[in-house]
């Protein structure tokens, strides 16, 4: 059996990294699945989805600060859209993340925390969220 669920997030402002284990527990809460896989999919161009740590928010802000260093918003880009960076960055991070399921809940470590990773907001977004069982 297998289930699929979407949910929003609404971001306020142009870069974030937003805590969404919480929706997605709660996914795997309603499908009822007690064992498998929950497969988190980001269906946009310019954000992303990462597993890291939940616990000391400064993580969070050095690892946005970090980003902008390793892809500078302006650079010269020719897509004239004028959001290259954030394209470029979602692709580094990635779309999807997968998360073992064990006993009706996400088999997480004590300090991991899923992120949904914002680069053109502000903006309203989906996430998609595939729990199989097995
Ligand atoms: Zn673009």
């Amino acid at each position: 059996m297998s289930k699929v669920y979407t949910f929003g997030v609404k971001t306020d402002q142009h870069t974030a990294m937003i805590n969404i284990t919480k929706d997605v527990q709660n996914c795997v809460k309603e499908s009822g699945i007690q064992n498998g896989i929950a497969i988190v999919f980001i269906p946009h161009t310019t954000a992303a989805v990462t597993i890291n740590e939940n616990a000391d928010p400064d993580v969070v802000r050095d690892f946005m600060k970090e980003m902008n260093k390793i892809v500078p918003l302006s650079d010269g880009y020719l897509h004239s859209e004028g959001n290259s960076a954030a394209h470029i960055k979602a692709s580094m991070m990635g779309f999807s993340e997968t998360v073992v399921v064990d006993g009706g809940k996400l088999l997480l470590g004590t300090w991991q925390g899923i992120y949904f990773l914002e680069y053109d907001g502000p903006r309203v977004r989906k996430v998609h969220v595939k729990i199989m069982e097995g």
